[in-house]
């Protein structure tokens, strides 16, 4: 872990935080290209009924926008949760240099966690990756709000059988 990674996965867990804001789980993602960010995503599944908008797709997307290439060679993808599946196939397509994730994901987590899958040998592109910078961060800051959305379903639970 250097400190270039350590400055880009709190940026990223500022956009985590505006998801947050809009009701969506709290992961966040972005596209560094030449120490230059040129690509910002965050989850916006519910709001968009879109179950592929994940902040990885969203910050792939932009940064192909800005460079005119759905290839992105030399760039390192930066998110605050361990990458699934679908995320895990778009760097490979995306052919972006390298990755680096902050929190694990024992339940969808594609990189290392239940599968591994940029290890599989094959490919025809090679993501190098880094797990666990700012990890704990990451994770306290998505099981807070898991723990809020609990308390509030609660009380509305509790709201409506009064
Ligand atoms: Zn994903």
């Amino acid at each position: 872990m250097n400190e270039q990674d350590e400055y880009w996965m709190r940026r990223a867990m500022m956009l985590a935080a505006r998801a947050e804001a809009q009701g969506e789980v709290p992961v966040g993602a972005l596209v560094v290209y030449r120490g230059e960010c040129i690509g910002e995503g965050w989850n916006r599944s519910i709001g968009s009924h879109d179950a592929t908008a994940h902040a990885e797709i969203m910050a792939l997307r932009q940064a192909g926008l800005a460079i005119g290439n759905y290839r992105l060679p030399d760039c390192i993808l930066y998110v605050t949760l361990e990458p699934c599946m679908m995320c895990a196939g778009a760097m490979v397509h995306s052919r972006i240099q390298r990755l680096v994730y902050g929190a694990a994901d024992a339940k969808t987590g594609a990189v290392d966690s239940v599968l591994q899958l940029l290890a599989t040998p094959g490919l025809n592109h090679r993501v190098a990756w880094q797990s666990g910078v700012l990890a704990e961060d990451c994770a306290t800051q998505l099981s807070a709000f898991f723990k809020r959305r609990r308390a509030e379903k609660k009380a509305a639970r509790k709201q409506a059988a009064e």
